[in-house]
């Protein structure tokens, strides 16, 4: 139940919607489970079978509607099932039945000669988000439109009347949204309103869904990537296959950070026991699923790069490290397709997002190898020739360091595009609380540490100052590509969607 009042006392006037799934003939929470959990019934019903849910949640990012919760007593998702154990029998669900109100009508919609069907067909009824085009089947007879709209609605600052937020990490109701301005068109709804304007007065804390592992593995993934388009440059610029770093530390590091993209993922997970569901039980329509496979096969090409490298096979070096790279392109840029999928955030879901990953991993890619290349080839020049100034490692720098320098001005240029780029309205209030609220701080923190630094300190190491420097503003682009990610996962999830 949502309760929205509107007006000054005494002339107020507090209103009821209920808040459910509305089992949508195209349904985004259907099409991104990794496992079928969810599933679309002959029937129409958008059931659950909790016995395969993973408990990524990515059900709760898709749909538009804050339909699903994950239940705290086995860690699935669940949602209203429009009491199929019900129905299968030939009787109503359970909340029409009790309405003492009949407020809750039910019926067959394809069965025109049922009430439901002439309601519908008499118009004069209202859906919530029907622009995400999710095709609902739930309609709003006389509602208010603060109730179905929640933009149209502010929200107090105490979350309201009976606030339950017991146990509740990273509410949404808790982001501090005091630099946004409610006056522009990129309206919070975090705000005390005293002038009669509609408010919500109760509603439920939700955690965000997505944290800092989400974010962690983004840049974990975008290293591991990076690391194998890196190392391409490397050949592509004349770079010699015979260093340590180009036979077998940059597999050996990029299989690591692929490791390590698994177990942020699996842990992320409430129910990690079922992590292997994600291949024996796939969803092809799921990018998580995809994505699983997408890892696979990087670490497929890693493998075979390593062991190449390991035997000093050249030429197998040569092709493992074109193939690491290619699948690289795909390891950092699934995400934006699964993050596309996720119909409830329509921040994430910009034409952008899978360029600002590649440009990431390129930025981060470029400049861990400059890190490690540095760290272990210098030692082996030192023992070998004396020296730094041999061909191979200052034409390593050098591919090392010009892609550091591509990532970071096209971090740069894809954040100057997105600021210019129209947003819808929920994406227009995440991008705000993104660039000018809650996580502004952390946002422009982060351009400076992954555009700003790595770009003028590649710029220097190219006209000739110490490789060191960009292998410092490296490190810095690694932090500053988290910080302005982990930014957008929080932003895009700070918008209410009931
Ligand atoms: S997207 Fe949401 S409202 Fe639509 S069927 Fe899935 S859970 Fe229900
Ligand atoms: S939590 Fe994941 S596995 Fe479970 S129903 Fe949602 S999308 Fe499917």
């Amino acid at each position: 139940m949502k309760y929205v009042e509107q007006g000054t006392w005494p002339d107020t006037m507090r209103s009821f919607s209920i808040m459910r799934c509305n089992h949508c003939s195209d349904a985004p929470c259907v099409t991104i489970c990794p496992t079928s959990a969810l599933h679309k019934r002959s029937d129409g019903i958008v059931d659950f079978d909790t016995s395969i849910c993973i408990g990524c949640k990515s059900c709760m990012q898709a749909c538009p509607y804050d339909a699903l919760y994950i239940d705290p007593h086995d860690n699935t998702a669940q949602k209203c099932n429009y009491c199929v154990h019900r129905v299968e029998i030939g009787i109503e669900p359970a909340c029409v039945v009790v309405c003492p109100e009949e407020a809750i009508i039910a019926g067959d919609l394809d069965d025109p000669g049922s009430r439901i069907a002439a309601m519908v067909a008499a118009g004069d009824l209202t859906q919530r988000a029907v622009e995400r085009g999710t095709k609902p089947n739930l309609w709003y007879k006389g509602a208010e439109l603060a109730n179905i709209e929640p933009l149209a609605a502010t929200r107090s600052n105490d979350g309201g009347i009976w606030r339950d937020s017991a146990g509740i990490e990273n509410s949404w109701l808790d982001v501090d949204l005091s630099g946004s301005d409610t006056e522009t068109t990129t309206p919070s709804r975090r705000v005390t309103d005293d002038a009669g304007h509609p408010r919500v007065v109760y509603a439920i804390d939700f955690p965000m869904p997505w944290g800092w592992r989400v974010s962690s593995y983004f840049l974990t993934k975008a290293i591991s990537a990076g690391i194998a388009i890196a190392a391409l440059v490397a050949v592509l610029f004349g770079v010699a296959i015979e260093s340590m770093w180009m036979r077998v530390t940059a597999p050996f590091l990029g299989g690591v950070l692929l490791l390590l993209t698994g177990v942020l993922l699996v842990w992320d997970l409430k129910r990690p026991d079922r992590f292997y569901y994600l291949l024996t039980r796939g969803n092809p329509s799921s990018w998580l699923v995809r994505g699983s496979w997408i890892l696979t096969a990087q670490a497929f090409a890693f493998a075979v790069w390593f062991l190449a490298g390991a035997f000093e096979q050249e030429g197998i070096v040569k092709g493992a490290i074109w193939l690491s790279a290619i699948i690289g392109l795909a390891t950092a840029g699934y995400t934006a397709f699964l993050f596309g999928q996720a119909r409830g955030r329509q921040l994430w879901n910009g034409p952008l997002l899978v360029w600002h990953m590649i440009a990431a991993a390129f930025a981060v890619g470029g400049g861990i190898s400059l890190i490690f290349s540095l760290l272990s080839e210098t030692t082996a020049e030192l023992e070998r020739t004396g020296s730094f100034s041999s061909n191979n490692l200052a034409l390593g720098t050098a591919a090392f360091t010009w892609t550091m320098l591509i990532g970071a001005v096209a971090l740069g240029v894809l954040a100057l595009l997105e600021a210019g780029q129209k947003h819808g309205p929920d994406a227009a209030v995440a991008y705000h609380h993104m660039t000018r609220g809650a996580f502004a701080f952390e946002y422009w923190i982060g351009l400076v540490f992954c555009v700003i630094s790595p770009t003028i300190s590649a710029v220097a190491v190219l006209l000739g100052t110490p490789p060191v420097i960009g292998a410092a503003a490296g490190l810095a682009a690694m932090i500053g590509v988290w910080m302005v990610d982990d930014a957008f996962v929080k932003a895009g999830q700070s918008v209410p969607l009931t």
